[in-house]
Parts: C-alpha cells; structure tokens; sequence
C-alpha cells in the first residue's frame, strides 16, 4: 500500500516494523518528530503505540502538554534551545536532545537542580560541519564532555546528529565512530547510551549504522503544516 493513503496506525506498524528489520535484534528507539502536528493527532500516534515525542519549538511543546497529548509516552526536545527557555522544559522532558554549549547545559544544570532532579540530555554534533547550523564540531566534543562532569543535576546520555539532508548516509559511520570513541572514555555524569541519527528518509541506514535513537516525522504524521 502506498504511504500516503495509509492511516496514522499503519504508518506507525510500517516503521516499527521496518526499524526491527534494520535493528537486527538490538533495541532502537522511536522518536516521533511532531513539530506543527495537533495535540489531537500527537495523542492518537500515542495510542497507537509511540513510546517519545520529539519537539522542537518550547512554546508548541507547551501548548501540547497543557493539551495533554502526550499522555503515555516520554517528550524529547530536539530542535535549538535557547538558555531563557529552559526553564519551561528542565523536569518536563525526558530528553534533551540538542545541547550544544556549554552554557546551554549549564543552565540546564542549575534549573534541574533547584527542581532537585536530574536532567538527561544528548549533545549536538554538526557532523557535516555546516556554516549556521547548531551543533558542536567533533572536535569540541571532550571539552564539553569535561564541562559536564562536574555538573551533578545533568546526565549526558549520547550524542544526536542532524546531517546534510543531500548527503545523510556519509555521515552515519564517522558519527557512529565518535560516539564510541567517546563512549570508551570515563566521564562523570556521562553515559553514552544512546546515538541519535536518521529521519524519515534515512533512517534504516541510520540504524544499520549505529543509530539506536531516531526521529521520524514526515513519513508518520504527514507533510508539515507550516503557515
Ligand atoms: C523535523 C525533524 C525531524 C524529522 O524529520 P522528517 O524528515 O520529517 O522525518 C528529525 N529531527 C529533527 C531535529 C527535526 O527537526
């Protein structure tokens, strides 16, 4: 069947399914990208058995919580933040998937604290070292590695990449290779857990690759619905 005559549950079914492929046993998981999506339509995803809600606006994520949509699955933040945002997500996500200054995580780090909790989060890489783009250069990496060490209320639980839309594939394995060189090396409150890359159009060579976390938008919720 054709994808896009397809409902919301079969999209669902067909990625799950194709991600078990390409996963050849191990553990991948699924993150729905849900960027200008309803809340109706991002609780019906839910129900249908996405386990992560990836956003990337602070503000879209509010309205959508205070909706309730994401009952019953976690919500990762993947697009920019800025630092006088944090305080609407730190405690209300389970993932913060595009931290790319040391900054950044250092606020992070003391708004987690004064809500006396730990915040999990990823590291940005801009693997294809794209002019404008967020993310650190591969080579900054241990310094901000080091940086979190120190910092007791966040948790570094992998590194996420955003590639060249044009040329995706070539970066999978040089990504995959710094996550584990950086896995090898000891950290405080750095656990190299997860390896975020691949979207809608790459994502099962993402996983072929390395990734154990992708975020998949388009090919399940639809074309975007920018104004
Ligand atoms: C929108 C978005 C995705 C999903 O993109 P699709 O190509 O629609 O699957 C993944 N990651 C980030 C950071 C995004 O902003």
């Amino acid at each position: 069947m054709d994808i896009e005559s397809m409902t919301i549950e079969q999209r669902i079914a067909l990625v799950q399914e194709n991600i078990r492929r390409a996963a050849d046993g191990r553990a991948v998981t699924l993150v729905g990208a849900a960027k200008t999506k309803s809340a109706e339509l991002v609780a019906r995803a839910i129900r249908a058995g996405m386990t992560a809600i990836g956003e990337n606006y602070v503000q879209e994520f509010r309205e959508k919580d205070a909706a309730g949509a994401y009952k019953g699955a976690e919500v990762h933040i993947i697009g920019h933040l800025q630092t006088n945002k944090v305080k609407y997500v730190v405690g209300k996500t389970a993932l913060i998937q595009s931290v790319d200054s040391a900054a950044l995580l250092a606020a992070i780090n003391s708004r987690a604290a004064a809500l006396d909790t730990v915040q999990d989060v990823l590291l940005e890489v801009n693997i294809g070292r794209e002019p404008g783009k967020t993310g650190i250069a591969p080579e900054e990496l241990p310094a901000l590695l080091e940086a979190a060490a120190p910092m007791a209320s966040v948790r570094v639980r992998g590194l996420m990449a955003i590639p060249p839309a044009e040329s995706s594939r070539a970066y999978f394995a040089p990504m995959y290779q710094l996550f584990v060189d950086n896995r090898q090396k000891k950290y405080d409150n750095v656990s190299m857990d997860f390896l975020s890359m691949g979207m809608s159009e790459d994502y099962e060579d993402a996983i072929r690759q390395g990734a154990n976390m992708v975020r998949i938008g388009s090919i399940i919720f639809g074309p975007r619905n920018y104004v």
